[in-house]
C-alpha cells in the first residue's frame, strides 16, 4: 500500500530534488514544506509584520493562503501565495536570510504543520523539511535524515542559483546555510533534530541517482 515518506535534512543538501524524483518514481505527491515557510516569510515581509507582535503575526497568518501547482510532465512545482505565483521570489536571498526568524515562531509552526498534516492525509506522499519525521508525521513509514558537508551544499546551491541567472558569492551562501542550520537546530519550538527511527544518508559523496535509488529501495521494504 501507499506510505508516507518523510525526508528531513540540512539546508541545501538536495532534499527537494531527491524527494521530487522519489515521488515521481512512486507516483506519489511531493510536498515542499520549506516552500510554505518561505511563502509565509514573503507574506510577512510584504505586510511589514512585526514578529514580536503576536496580534500582527496572527493577522498575517489569517490572511495567508498557500497553494501548490504541480506539473507532472515537466516535474515542476510552483508555489502560490494568495493566488500569486511566488516560486521565484521565495528562493531569493531576501527570503532565505529571514525565513529562520519567521519559522521559529510557535504560531507560524502550528498553522503550517496543521496544513501539512491535511495535505498528507491521503498517503502516497513524500514531504521534505526539518520536522517532518519528528512533528508533522511522527508515524511516517519511512524517515530519511539527509546530510552533506557545508562546502558541498554551498557549491551545489550556488550552481542552482546561477542556473536561474543570479551569481552569489560562495561565502555568502555558506554563511546563509550555516546560519539557518544553527537557528533551525537551536530554536525552542520543534527544533530540527534527527528522528530516532530516521535513516541517515550523507550525500556528500553520492551521485544524485544513487541517493534516489537508496530511498526507493528502502521504500520497497
Ligand atoms: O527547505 P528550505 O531550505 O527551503 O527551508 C527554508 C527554511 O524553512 C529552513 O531554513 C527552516 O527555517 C524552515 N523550515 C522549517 N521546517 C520545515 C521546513 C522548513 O522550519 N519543515
Amino acid at each position: 500500500g501507499k506510505i508516507v515518506i518523510a525526508i528531513d535534512g540540512f539546508s541545501g543538501c538536495g532534499k527537494s530534488s531527491t524527494a521530487k524524483a522519489v515521488a515521481k518514481k512512486l507516483g506519489y505527491t511531493y510536498i515542499d514544506s520549506g516552500a510554505m515557510y518561505r511563502a509565509a516569510t514573503l507574506h510577512f515581509l510584504n505586510n511589514h509584520t512585526v514578529l514580536t507582535n503576536i496580534k500582527e503575526v496572527n493577522n498575517a497568518l489569517d490572511s495567508l493562503k498557500i497553494t501548490f501547482h504541480f506539473d507532472p510532465e515537466k516535474q515542476t512545482q510552483e508555489t502560490f501565495l494568495n493566488g500569486l505565483n511566488v516560486e521565484q521570489e521565495i528562493r531569493t536571498m531576501r527570503v532565505s536570510d529571514y525565513v529562520s526568524e519567521v519559522s521559529k515562531l510557535k504560531e507560524v509552526r502550528h498553522s503550517l504543520v496543521a496544513q501539512q498534516q491535511k495535505l498528507g492525509k491521503s498517503k502516497g506522499v513524500v514531504m521534505d523539511g526539518r520536522d517532518i519525521g519528528t512533528v508533522v508525521f511522527p508515524h511516517a513509514e519511512l524517515k530519511i535524515f539527509m546530510t552533506a558537508d557545508l562546502s558541498i551544499r554551498a557549491a551545489r546551491r550556488q550552481k542552482e542559483i546561477l542556473e536561474k541567472g543570479e551569481l552569489i558569492a560562495l561565502e555568502k551562501i555558506k554563511e546563509n546555510l550555516g546560519e539557518r542550520d544553527r537557528m533551525d537546530s537551536t530554536r525552542v519550538e520543534s527544533p530540527f533534530i534527527k528522528a530516532k527511527d530516521a535513516i541517515e544518508i550523507d550525500t556528500s559523496l553520492l551521485e544524485f541517482d544513487d541517493q534516489v535509488e537508496q530511498i526507493l529501495s528502502l521504500a520497497k521494504e
